[in-house]
């Protein structure tokens, strides 16, 4: 109620959800009373929690934030939705706004219309999962679900204050969860602090037979190191991510936070991972061409919105597909159906995924010589509304700290290390394969 009375006010204001489920939230709620009050209820049972509206939720809308799927109610539920609300007990208050398909840096591409930032309403609270991160911010939630493709997790956490991890690729199920490019995509939390985010991080992990690429191994403890020392941890500072771009602010804020893990005994080296400015270029090749494909399904027919008054079936398709889709995702199902064609399929596609394995090959041999690296996680603080929205290389570049961690599939996560002019800033933390416990500790350090 405290929750559903918070949206009512604030809401308006801010634009966080696409729809609220206050009925059924409170159902949800007696359920989890009654089963507090028998024996074996999870940690989690009754805490209310925010879903990101890319995640299918049975009998509610799931619109992805598009008009295409804006009268799509999903028939199951995904599986990250499963285990938080039927196996967990926690409490959903509705779904969040997006940009449309998870494609943005400022949540300024959804259907549903703009996010404000909680901290400056005339800012962007970043994106793509903007409306989850403006939920927690602005105590609308306590905790959210997001989805990170190249940045959408970590950047939004950045600009908001907020503390979010996108873990290892496949440690998170993506069964239900709609597909941008599933290569890239994984689901993960934001929340106000890590430990926040570890429990529900590690009650949403675990392999999943219904994804392919989701990974057969244990769900690591995430709570119980939280706290341990540091001392001695070897943390590499990317000489890549403090080059030129790097607004001075946030640079200022970024080796504050380095100089108190020092003090906390962690050992810091500077460390180069060469290929780093190839990564926006790469991703923005990869990540379109798995979009055409997985949006492919988006015709009309089998779900989704349909155009009146069409004669052919090409005209439905055309139709269909030209009216539900805005600008943003009709640019990059163009650019993903190019580069991979007849003809340009070498020049671009296989080119972009050999150069996607000399990034992954930079991260390995880093980490031979370091536990994490660290650095900022965005060039700067929050922008303002409509700044980038006409320059979509502008928009693009955004990522530019972010986007590596995905094409190598390592976890990443981002955490508050400060303000320059009333502003967050985040830093960022990246480890190996399944380091997410050791990325928590380190971001708990600063709670
Ligand atoms: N901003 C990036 C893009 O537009 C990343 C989005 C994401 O992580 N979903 O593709």
């Amino acid at each position: 109620e405290h929750f559903l009375k918070r949206i009512d006010a604030h809401d308006g204001q801010i634009n966080s959800y696409i729809t609220v489920t206050a009925e059924r939230a409170l159902k949800q709620a007696d359920a989890a009373d009654a089963r507090l009050a028998r024996d074996g209820a999870h940690l989690l049972t009754g805490i209310p929690l925010a879903q990101k509206d890319i995640f299918c939720t049975l009998g509610v809308r799931t619109s992805c934030a598009s008009k295409m799927l804006d009268s799509f109610i999903a028939p199951y539920d995904a599986t990250i939705v499963q285990k938080l609300h039927l196996d967990a007990g926690m409490v959903m208050l509705g779904k969040c706004n997006m940009d449309e398909f998870a494609m943005g840096s400022s949540n300024e591409t959804s259907h549903y219309g703009a996010v404000k930032n909680p901290w400056d309403l005339e800012r962007v609270p970043g994106g793509s999962s903007g409306g989850s991160v403006a939920a927690v911010a602005a105590g609308l939630a306590p905790v959210a679900t997001a989805t990170d493709t190249g940045g959408s997790i970590r950047q939004p956490a950045s600009l908001t204050g907020l503390t979010g991890i996108k873990p290892t690729y496949g440690r998170v199920s993506r069964f239900g969860m709609i597909a941008f490019a599933s290569s890239l995509d994984q689901a993960g939390v934001v929340a106000r602090t890590a430990e926040d985010a570890a429990y529900v991080l590690q009650a949403m992990s675990g392999f999943d037979p219904l994804d392919s690429t989701s990974i057969e191994r244990p769900v690591d403890d995430l709570v119980a190191g939280l706290g341990d020392s540091i001392k001695g941890l070897k943390i590499g500072l990317p000489k890549e991510y403090f080059a030129d771009g790097l607004a001075d602010g946030v640079r200022d804020k970024v080796m504050a936070a380095v100089k108190t893990l020092e003090g906390l005994g962690a050992v810091i080296s500077e460390v180069s991972l060469p290929n780093s400015p190839l990564s926006v270029p790469t991703y923005y090749v990869v990540a379109p061409a798995e979009a055409s494909s997985n949006l492919a399904r988006f015709d009309g027919v089998r779900y989704g919105h349909r155009a009146d008054g069409v004669k052919t079936l090409e005209q439905l398709y055309k139709r269909s597909r030209g009216e539900g889709f805005g600008a943003e995702v009709q640019r990059r199902i163009m650019v993903g159906t190019y580069v991979l064609s007849h003809g340009y399929y070498d020049a671009y596609y296989l080119q972009a995924q050999k150069v996607r394995k000399l990034i992954y090959e930079d991260f390995k041999r880093a980490f031979e010589g370091v536990d994490l690296l660290l650095g900022p996680t965005a060039t700067d603080v929050a922008f303002r509304l409509g700044a980038n929205a006409d320059d979509p290389v502008a928009m693009y570049l955004n990522d530019i700290y972010t986007i590596a961690a995905n094409l190598a599939g390592i976890p990443a996560m981002s955490v508050n290390c400060g303000f320059v002019d009333g502003l967050p800033v985040g830093l960022q933390l990246m480890g190996n394969f399944f380091s997410e416990a050791k990325l928590l500790n380190v971001a708990h350090q600063f709670q």
